[in-house]
């Protein structure tokens, strides 16, 4: 598809939820992309043994995720490995920036799974205020500034390589195994980090008794809070807000699965992507006949 092509429905996810909503909207004859991450549903390949989806008794969740990416693949669906940064309304359709591309859709299914929630003291609070998700988005604003980030997968160390040539330090703290590829004038932390504190702004990160004076604190590589990917999008306790069309608070925005909410599980998550692709769906085809000229 060219730059410029407008998908009917872009999914954002490519676990359960997303591929189940991905296949429905297929079947319906619209178009359709699905943007993921490295691993599509890191959940579901976890589980050893899945005991209750209805027909595959005692199946690997890796087994089970394979047969899902392979049955919407074969559909001829393209699956990004593209994280999404933000979503945008804009004229009849969104805006979907990437870290990689812009793709535009008439309409999205979000299916991020379980919402990450903010785990460090004054995270929340210092959220837009000096501290960030995404480096390649902000970083700019850091350029021969201090900051750190705080690494829970190989995904940072390509944002650190970036904010390195433009910061006058970097600490990087990996909260993963396996580092691999950082600049040498990147500054490894080992150590947990415990607290963002500051004044309007961030100021210090603490590691328990250790402080690191910095202007950022970066939290890269996991998942993105739903909100964050759309400011304003209504939430419920924590999760997104759906009526049963799995309509959120933003019209010809669905969702679907455990972003929706508990019972966090495969067979709910198949059921709600359906039912979000579907409607996601309809309402292209209903604001289609309604631009036709009588
Ligand atoms: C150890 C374990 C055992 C389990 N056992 C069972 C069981 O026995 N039975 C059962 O029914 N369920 C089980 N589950 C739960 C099940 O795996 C989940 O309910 C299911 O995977 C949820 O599907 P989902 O599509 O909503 O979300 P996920 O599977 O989490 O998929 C969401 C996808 O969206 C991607 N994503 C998130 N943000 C972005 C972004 N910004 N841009 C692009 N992609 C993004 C994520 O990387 C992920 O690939 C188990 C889970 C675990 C961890």
């Amino acid at each position: 598809m060219s730059e410029r092509t407008v998908y009917d429905v872009a999914v954002i996810g490519c676990g359960p939820a997303g591929l189940s909503a991905a296949i429905n909207v297929k079947v319906r004859n619209r178009t359709v992309v699905v943007l993921g991450t490295e691993v599509c549903s890191p959940p579901l390949n976890k589980a050893p043994r899945i005991e209750n989806y209805l027909g595959f008794p005692g199946v690997a969740g890796a087994e089970l995720r394979d047969n899902f990416v392979e049955h919407t693949t074969s559909m001829g669906i393209e699956i990004k490995r593209d994280k999404v940064d933000a979503i945008l309304p804009e004229d009849d359709g969104f805006m979907i920036t990437t870290r990689e591309e812009v793709i535009r859709a008439q309409t999205v299914v979000m299916a991020t799974g379980i919402p990450y929630r903010p785990r460090l003291r004054g995270e929340a609070e210092f959220l837009g205020r000096g501290l960030s998700y995404c480096a390649t988005c902000d970083g700019p604003l850091y350029r021969d500034k201090d900051i750190a980030i705080i690494a829970h997968s190989t995904e940072a160390e390509v944002e650190a390589n970036y904010m390195a040539e433009i910061c006058r330090q970097v600490f990087y703290l990996p909260l993963y195994d396996g580092m691999a590829n950082l600049e040498p004038e990147i500054k490894v932390i080992e150590g947990k980090p415990t607290r963002v504190i500051g004044d309007n702004t961030v100021t210090e990160l603490h590691l328990g008794e250790e402080r690191l004076k910095v202007d950022g604190v970066f939290i890269v590589g996991a998942e993105t809070p739903p909100e964050s990917l759309f400011p304003g999008l209504k939430m419920d306790n924590n999760h997104i807000a759906v009526d049963r069309n799995m309509q959120t608070s933003i019209p010809g925005l669905y969702a679907g699965g455990d972003c929706t909410g508990p019972p966090y599980q495969v067979a709910k998550s198949v059921g709600e992507g359906q039912i979000a692709g579907l409607n996601a769906a309809k309402l292209v085809v209903a604001k289609r006949s309604k631009r036709k000229p009588k």
